[in-house]
């Protein structure tokens, strides 16, 4: 029997690396299902290649075939299906939540690339995954290594120690950070991802949601999470464990590794695909402090964690709508941090939300960046 695989955002820079993934492991997995939100040609070759049953576009104005499901409806419907045993979660932003919802409470294991969502609504996925005997595995790449140090050690982790590459900015002065254009904030130094996330990590949001993601995942407590900046993107993450001793998961950059390892754990299987790891040829490994005062979005996103409630949700919405207007050209990349601030010092905490809280928390961040950076 093979194991049915439901890719949401399938024609995205994680969803097409879990396609290469699982073209080399097709005595193992079928795709059975595939959504995007545009890319209709693409995801017709997706569907072609992999004979998937199920193919949905959420966005009705792409090129479509008549036997697709249509609009966002098809999230839900790809993420329970009744032969989907894993729904890889690839969508990027607060609008793969109810996908991962729907998931859990059928007992799906979600593979999360989609780490906006548990940050955004932490409490209430874990929830979900508790009343539906779903199961969370992280694709993200530090986390992917944590879950790898921690496996066969159940609560003896004391501390997490995750890697940032500190994006393209990492020795640029202040004044030129915040003035930096949109090409120079998408050209990262060591890895090839969508767009938003490459801008997140050129301001360290996405370390900040990566520490929120793993406070969640791990349940440990906020100052047991640190952070690292480390240029060559080797180490992708520490765990020291209560007895001092200290695991690290290495390899070179490459997200087909977490992504096998989100659908296989606790067990590995032989991959044809991955480079064979060269000590000599990685070379000097180095290791510096976040520069806080250059990257307030960190701090920003990392205090929103802290607060907790419905904070962490107002932070990625508001990051989402800035990383939008900036990639639009509308705001300068040093307001960034600006508009976000103003969200989240404005917005007034809501604590154990609902989901309609959660909701209407993400929407009125929305709109006060909109309002505030036209
Ligand atoms: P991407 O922009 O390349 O792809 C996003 C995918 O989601 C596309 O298939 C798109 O059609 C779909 N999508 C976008 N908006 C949607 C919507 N409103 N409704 C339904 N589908 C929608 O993004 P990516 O780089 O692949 O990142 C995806 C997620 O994975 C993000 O949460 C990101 O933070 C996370 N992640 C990415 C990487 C990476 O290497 N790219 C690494 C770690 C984590
Ligand atoms: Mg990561």
């Amino acid at each position: 029997m093979t194991t049915g695989i439901a890719i949401l955002g399938s024609t995205g820079s994680i969803g097409q690396s879990t396609l290469r993934v699982l073209a080399r492991q097709r005595e193992r997995f079928r795709v059975v299902a595939l959504t995007a939100r545009g890319s209709g040609e693409r995801l017709a070759e997706q569907a072609k290649a992999t004979g998937a049953s199920l193919v949905g576009l959420v966005n009705g104005a792409g090129t479509a075939e008549a036997s697709w499901r249509r609009g966002t409806a098809c999230l839900v419907e790809a993420a329970t299906h009744p032969d989907v045993d894993i729904v890889v979660n690839a969508i990027v932003g607060a609008a793969g939540l109810e996908a991962t919802l729907a998931a859990l409470r059928a007992g799906k294991r979600v593979a999360l690339a989609n780490k906006e969502t548990l940050v955004m609504a932490g409490d209430l996925v874990l929830r979900a995954a508790v009343e539906g005997g779903g199961e969370i595995v992280p694709i993200d790449s530090e986390h992917s290594a944590v879950l790898q140090c921690i496996s066969g050690h159940p609560g003896a982790a004391g501390r997490l120690i995750l890697t940032a590459s500190g994006g393209p900015f990492r020795e640029w002065p202040a004044e030129r950070v915040r003035a930096a254009t949109v090409d120079e904030a998408l050209a990262h130094p060591t890895w090839r991802m969508g767009r938003k996330i490459t801008i997140d990590s050129a301001t360290l949001a996405n370390k900040a949601l990566e520490v929120i993601e793993a406070h969640f995942l791990f349940g440990l407590p906020y100052e047991a999470i640190e952070v690292v900046v480390h240029p060559q993107s080797i180490v992708h993450a520490f765990v020291e464990f209560v007895d001092g001793s200290i695991l690290a998961q290495v390899g070179y950059p490459t997200m087909e590794l977490p992504i096998l390892y989100a659908l296989t754990h606790p067990e590995r299987i032989p991959d044809a695909g991955v480079t064979r790891f060269d000590p000599v040829a990685a070379g000097a490994l180095t290791f510096e402090s976040v520069r806080g005062d250059v990257f307030p979005t960190f701090g920003l996103g990392v205090r929103a964690g802290r607060a907790g409630g419905t904070a962490p949700a107002v932070f990625n919405a508001a990051n989402e709508t800035a990383v939008a207007a900036f990639l639009a050209g509308r705001i300068p990349f040093g307001r960034i941090p600006e508009l976000i601030a103003d969200a989240v010092d404005t917005h007034t905490v809501v604590t154990n939300p609902t989901l309609d809280d959660v909701l209407a928390a993400d929407r009125w961040a929305r709109e006060r960046v909109e309002a505030t950076c036209s």
